[in-house]
């Protein structure tokens, strides 16, 4: 299974632990430490960090976090326009 970028800053991810009967999964980020830990076992690991990172409320707080981190002469979509896609996609995650 071929893990997605960390949902928080789209670095790389690493499996610090593949999870059994006995222990969980753990996944983290290599670039900003983010980690991740669910009972996947087997063929299934990297499905929970996976559809963490395709979490519509992660993308949309990633979107604000790329916007903001632009240098000020490459705008991109305005901070109200990604903060209100933010809270649809919270709306939708209630
Ligand atoms: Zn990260």
């Amino acid at each position: 299974m071929t893990l997605r970028p960390c949902p928080f800053c789209g670095g790389e991810p690493h499996i610090e632990r593949r999870g059994n009967a006995r222990f969980s999964t753990i996944i983290s980020c290599l670039d900003c430490g983010a980690t991740h830990e669910c009972g996947d076992t087997g063929d299934d690991v990297g499905n929970g960090w996976n559809s963490r990172a395709s979490d519509p409320v992660a993308a949309a707080l990633q979107a604000i976090c790329d916007t903001w981190g632009q240098p000020a002469n490459e705008p991109g979509p305005s901070l109200t326009s990604l903060i209100e896609a933010g809270r649809a996609a919270l709306s939708t995650a209630k």
